[in-house]
């Protein structure tokens, strides 16, 4: 099949294995487009495009927010032994078996995924976060206990009123 071309459209159901461990909580299926062309005997080229969303906690405050979940990736599947340096680029190479009957390109989505997935979601830039101390959502309210937090000399003025039973 040297010059071959083969087009496929996957759609990555929430609850598929592949995205066991995901971090973002896929509601959608997400688009997978692959082509997998085979350039010259014993080397496979896969071109990938993931396209979808999910829901990941914003890293400050941990309000549910919307992430993108979009990649294109290359990866070249190669027979051992070959010259590598037929493919240039930073594409990820991958050896496959000579008596293998199929590609598994299972993984390398896998890979894409957790890769490129924004594992730092933020919910706005000016997200202020929880209280460490009383857990407050500080963009929806305020508290009394910023100060108290991490300030030795406030703690000592605490211990201070303490014993003069203030
Ligand atoms: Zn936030
Ligand atoms: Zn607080």
């Amino acid at each position: 099949m040297v010059g071959g071309r083969l087009r496929k459209t996957f759609a990555i159901a929430p609850g598929d294995p592949l995205l066991g461990g995901y971090p973002v909580e896929v509601r959608e299926p997400i688009r997978l487009d692959v082509e997998l062309t085979n350039p010259t005997h014993g080397t496979y080229v896969l071109t990938g495009a993931i396209e979808g969303s999910g829901i990941e906690p914003c890293r400050r405050c941990l309000t549910p927010v919307e992430v993108e979940v979009e990649d294109r990736f290359r990866v070249v599947y190669q027979y051992p032994g070959r010259d590598q340096d037929e493919e240039t680029g930073d594409e990820d190479l991958v050896l496959i078996d000579p008596g293998a009957d199929r590609i598994e390109i299972d993984e390398a989505v896998r890979d894409r995924l957790f890769v490129e997935t924004e594992l730092y979601a933020l919910c706005s830039d000016e997200c202020r976060g929880i209280c460490p101390s009383c857990g407050a959502n500080l963009n929806e309210t305020t508290c009394d206990c910023e100060v108290a937090v991490g300030d030795a000399r406030w703690h000592a003025l605490e211990s201070l009123r303490r014993r003069t039973g203030e």
